[in-house]
């Protein structure tokens, strides 16, 4: 069985049995892979095989095609992203992306995917407290966006018109983007004003906007807009946890 040497983040991890554990990663060169590891103990010292979720580095994987659990044989951590772990707000942004990558990513590589993650990560790890809710919301739309889940931000998704770039729109969740000023959205649709447009638009291509606006309304369009369009309507718990500190000129509306 041919060993395949890959970069790989650690996305979850549970026990199999007394001595064995199944770890998931999202491996550069593989895609999502399970594993088998053998020996690692509940507790194990670390470089004893006991990493922690969100740990990147490199993998060596017996890799056989067509079975579900491959063998880990080796996992050398180069970051732990221990800090990722200790602050409840860094922890639920990093557990969006990996929940989304979990649930849709594919069994083949997709490098864009994985440097998304491992780039976005490393931010939210080293981010300001203040900056760690804005690093969340661009790794967390980075993540929808290379999947390929990305909303509609510049055509109108009823009429097909361009809008121009003063106009306000209205947010239609089930149509997975906007409405013009002239087309029907649903009841309690909100509104998404040419800032809030264009700081999404940021957002999806991973970096933080300049002077974010409205995190709180962020953070919930996208709670909102996974929710319908990638968790087959259950919630993330992990939304919970990303409370900006303070909240100014919301330019996306809240939910009514
Ligand atoms: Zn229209």
């Amino acid at each position: 069985m041919p060993n395949l040497t890959t970069p790989a983040i650690l996305l979850r991890t549970h026990p199999f049995s007394d001595s064995s554990r199944v770890l998931r990663f999202y491996a550069r060169d593989l895609g999502l892979v399970g594993v088998m590891a053998r020996g690692v103990h509940r507790g194990a010292s670390r470089g004893q095989g006991g990493v922690g979720t969100f740990a990147e580095g490199v993998a060596v994987i017996s890799f056989r095609e067509n079975r579900d659990l491959q063998t880990l044989r080796e996992f050398a951590p180069a970051r732990a992203h221990l800090a990722l772990g200790a602050d409840v707000r860094r922890l639920a942004g990093a557990s969006v992306a990996a929940e989304l990558v979990l649930r849709h990513a594919g069994q083949e590589p997709h490098p864009q995917l994985f440097d998304s993650l491992s780039k976005g990560l490393e931010r939210i790890e080293q981010a300001a407290p203040g900056e760690v809710i804005g690093e969340a919301l661009a790794l967390g739309w980075r993540i929808v966006q290379v999947l390929g889940f990305g909303p509609e931000l510049t055509t109108c998704t009823a009429c097909g018109s361009v809008l121009e770039e003063e106009e306000m729109a209205r947010f239609d969740l089930e149509a997975g983007g906007i409405r013009g000023p002239g087309c029907p959205a649903a009841e309690g649709s909100r509104r998404v004003g040419p800032v809030a447009r264009a700081q999404l638009g940021t957002l999806l291509r991973g970096k933080v906007p300049d002077g974010l606006r409205g995190a709180r309304a962020h953070v919930s369009l996208l709670d909102d807009f996974t929710t319908f369009h990638m968790l087959g309507g259950r919630r993330l718990e992990s939304f919970r946890f990303l409370e900006p500190d303070a909240d100014a000129g919301a330019e996306v509306s809240a939910r009514n």
